[in-house]
Order: C-alpha cells, then structure tokens, then sequence
C-alpha cells in the first residue's frame, strides 16, 4: 500500500526525505515505514487545498453526496482488508475493527445524504423594514487532526462533513497509525474525490505541522480529536488568527447501575461501554458506579465476564481483546492500576501485568477503589474496570459529575422518571440510558466541560462546517 505523504492528488515523498516507523502492538516489530511531512509539506497540503477550495465548494451538492456515498461503497467492498490493516496498526482485535469499519463507513453514507440537506432561512426583520435573507457557506480550508483510537472513524466523522459542505482539507493523523489513513485518502481518490481536495499528512512533527498550518491565514477551521491536553494547545494557537474550531477530547464517563436495573441488562452494557476496542475508547465507560444493593453481584459477574475474554494478537480471529497501541499506554494504564491498589483496592480478576513481547494488559476488575484514586479522575484508556458503590439518586449524580470531564455517561435503571431525571442531571454530552453504546453517526457526538466544544454526526456535524451569512434584503 502507498505509504507517501498524499499533497494534491499525488503520492510525494516528504520534502526531507525523512520516514518513520510504524509498529505492530502485537509484537513490538516495524511493521511499515511512512514518509514524515515536516512544516513545509504541511503548508505544501495547504496550497493544494486552498487551489481546490473553489472548485469544490461550488461543485452541486447531489455531486460532492455521491462522491461520498460512492466512498461508502468502496469501504464497504472492502471491509476485510480494511479492518486487517487497522487491526494490524492499532492492536484491537478484529471484531473491533470490524465494527469500526463499518461505523466510519457509515459518517460516508450519512453526511452523502446531508450534503443536501443544506439549507438557509428568509425572515422579516422586526421592524418590517426588510427582510433578513441566511444562507450557508463551507467554512473554507480545514485542518484536521486525528487519534490512534479510530483511525478510520474519527477521520471519516471529519472528512465527510467536510466534503458535504464543501471544504477542502488536509488529515493530520496519529503517527502510531498513519496507514488507515492512508488507506482513506486511496478510497476517496477512487470515489472521485478531485486533487487537492482531500490531502493526508503522517508526519512524526505533530505539533510543528499542525502549528504552522494555523498560522497560515489561509486555514479557516481546525477539528481535532484526541486529548484535553493537546486540544488546550490547538485552542491557543487557533486563538492567534481566530480560526473556527471543533474539539472532540477526552471522556471520563460514570457507569451508573441502580439497585432496581437489569442486572443481566447492566453487565451486557457494561462489557460493552467499558471493553469496546479493549478500553480505548473516549466513550470508555472508567468509572463503576454501583448501588450498594447490587453491588457485589454486579461486581463478580462482571469480573466473571472479564477474565473469560480471549487476549491475543488483534489479527487472530478468536481474539476478543488485542494489544494497546503502545508501550506508553501499557504504563500508564499499569501505573493506575498499581496507584488504586495501594490505596487500598482489590484486584477481582486482573492487575498484573504480563510477561513477554506485545503491549498487553488484561483485563482488570478492581473494588474498593478509594474516592480519590487518580484512576477515577484519569482517563485509563484500557481494559480496566474500578468499582465504587454508592446510595441514592443524589450521591450517583454527584460522584457522576465529580470530574472536569463531561462526554458521556450511562445509566442502567427499569424506572424511567429516574433514568431520564438522573440523565439530565449528569453533566454530559451524551448519555446511554439502560445502553452502553450511544455512537451513531446520525446523531450528534460530543461533550460538555473540557470534554470539548461542537459536535460530530447528526446534522449538526454539517453545520460545524458552514458559516452562515446574512443578507440584509429590501424587496
Ligand atoms: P493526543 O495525544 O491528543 O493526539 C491526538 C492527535 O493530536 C494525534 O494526531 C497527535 O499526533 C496530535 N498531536 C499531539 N500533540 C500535538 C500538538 N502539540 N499539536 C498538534 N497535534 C498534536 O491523543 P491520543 O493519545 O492520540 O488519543 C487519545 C485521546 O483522544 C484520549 O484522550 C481520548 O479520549 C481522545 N478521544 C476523544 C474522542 C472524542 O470524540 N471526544 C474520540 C476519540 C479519542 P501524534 O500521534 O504524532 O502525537
């Protein structure tokens, strides 16, 4: 497969020749190397999408949809190979990836379908002197900027709205996953996406490219996904030229299951809220709230759910949890679990970490975690389940809220007064209420607090890339 920066239409080496490795999770080996854009690659991509602004934006809507709904298609046909290589550079396991091919292919079909759905409003102004005449216009040059976690998705939850809209863009993507990325810009190539339209960076420089993208006036919008940290930074340097943003950024999301839930209902969810793409996953459910009633059950049948998982190589068909991205990640989430254990928590299933090659880390229930653990405050962003019981409506929604995160929660009751007064009452985007899956790409993704500003999907992904321009008309 091409693994040359992709700048106007063309596969180009990086402007220093220089490359970086990409490695398998799996074993820790180099699994392919990819050009390395640098800053002037980065504004090389601009040009090309700035000269294909124009011609993009005035291209008819139905055209730039079935562009889209054709790349669609093309990810569809192409599922198996598509879900290999993710798997092959991410570590999740196939099934995983599988669903993720499938969920990015749909933001195609989705925002093919927005694309013309485009619309503006007439009013007469109060004073009836005219009439207030607003239409939308594509924002113009974006940057956007992805995780590892996804690499299709949170590239497609981008492009396709863009493309609907008319924008030009150039994908900055992780560089532990560059390859998936690389894959989309082939696909939409094929769908008749034109040169320059659609540009994709790999570059090892994240934040020298992306900065000197920002800096160039030329850039209009910049949609990044990935962590609050990095997202404060991009916020910053945004600020300097007043460029139009979108944050996707890191979840801390509360599990809360009532004494009076579906327990069996409960722990299907929560094997999905909290395993889908082994724990890495912004919507990762991180921390278990559990009424003191059902507590100890929840906890032994999740933990009993847990350790049956099968861990192994993403790529192995019978695999249920790969390896995490990386050796950081492996740390990092080892180091959580041993700060929680110290403090007094217990290890139901989990805990160690294993001997070996690979980033592996299994799967991992613990009790008794103390309210100040800093795994309740961190993303753990890994198989790791930390349990807290609690009482009444009113300790759920303030451990619920006890966090500077708000993405998403989930919320397992039968009585639904409570399910919906305690959903509005948590501080989130979005909430699973008796569900541990909210993604959807007709409906709009995002988070409240410093889990971000705007939302992905739905129609109001489209919206995130339109100006809208009033027209003061006498007639
Ligand atoms: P990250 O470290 O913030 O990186 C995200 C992207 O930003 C990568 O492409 C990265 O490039 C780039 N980057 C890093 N430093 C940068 C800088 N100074 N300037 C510009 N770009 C920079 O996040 P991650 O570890 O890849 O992803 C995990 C995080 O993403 C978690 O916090 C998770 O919650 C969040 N996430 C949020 C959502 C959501 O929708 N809210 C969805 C998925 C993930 P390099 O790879 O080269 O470092």
């Amino acid at each position: 497969m091409e693994t040359e920066l992709f700048i106007g239409g063309k596969w180009v080496p990086a402007s220093s020749a220089r490359r970086f490795d990409v490695l398998d999770p799996a074993t820790g080996d180099v699994l392919a190397s990819v050009a390395d854009g640098g800053e002037a690659d980065a504004i090389a991509a601009v040009d090309a999408a700035a000269a294909a602004g124009p011609g993009w934006a005035s291209t008819p809507p139905r055209v730039r949809g079935e562009v889209l709904r054709k790349a669609f298609e093309l990810m569809t046909e192409r599922a198996a190979e598509l879900a290999r290589l993710i798997s092959l550079e991410n570590g999740k396991a196939l099934v995983d990836a599988k669903g993720e091919v499938t969920y990015a292919a749909e933001f195609f079909r989705w925002f093919a379908e927005e694309a013309v759905r485009i619309d503006g409003n007439v009013a007469t102004a109060p004073s009836g002197a005219n009439r207030i005449l607003v239409t939308r216009q594509p924002v113009g040059v974006c940057v956007l900027v992805t995780p590892w976690n996804f690499p299709a998705a949170m590239a497609t939850r981008k492009i396709g709205p863009a493309l609907a809209a008319g924008c030009t863009v150039v994908l900055k993507p992780a560089s532990d996953t560059p390859l998936t990325a690389l894959a989309m810009a082939a696909i939409l190539t094929e769908a008749g996406v034109p040169e320059g339209v659609v540009n994709v960076l790999p570059s090892r420089s994240s934040g020298k490219v992306v900065s000197a993208m920002l800096r160039d006036a030329r850039v209009r919008k910049v949609s990044f996904t990935g962590s609050t940290e990095v997202g404060r930074i991009l916020l910053a340097q945004a600020a300097e030229n007043v460029v139009n943003t979108s944050m996707e950024l890191g979840g801390n999301a509360p599990f809360v299951v009532f004494a009076d839930a579906d327990l069996d209902a409960a722990i299907e969810g929560a094997m999905i809220a909290k395993m889908r793409n082994g724990g890495e996953a912004c919507t990762a459910a991180n921390r278990f709230f559990v009424e003191a009633g059902v507590a100890d059950e929840f906890s032994r049948r999740l933990a009993q759910r847990m350790s049956a998982l099968v861990v192994g190589p993403g790529t192995d068909e019978k695999t249920q949890v790969g390896p995490l991205v990386n050796e950081d990640t492996v740390a990092k989430v080892d180091a959580l679990v041993q700060g929680a254990l110290a403090a007094g928590a217990s290890a139901v299933t989990g805990g160690t970490r294993p001997d070996g090659p690979g980033f592996y880390y299994p799967p991992t229930v613990l009790t008794g975690v103390a309210p100040d653990a800093a795994i309740l405050r961190e993303e753990i962003f890994g198989p790791v389940a930390p349990i807290v019981t609690f009482t009444g409506d009113d300790e759920a929604v303030r451990l619920a809220n006890d966090t500077e995160f708000g993405l998403v929660a989930y919320v397992y009751t039968k009585d639904l007064a409570r399910g919906l007064r305690v959903s509005e009452a948590i501080e989130a985007g979005m909430v699973g209420l008796n569900r541990g899956l909210v993604s959807d790409p007709a409906a709009p993704f995002g988070g409240v607090k410093q889990s971000g500003i705007g939302r992905e999907g739905g129609h109001e992904g489209l919206l995130e890339y339109l100006e809208s321009k009033y027209i003061a008309v006498n007639w």
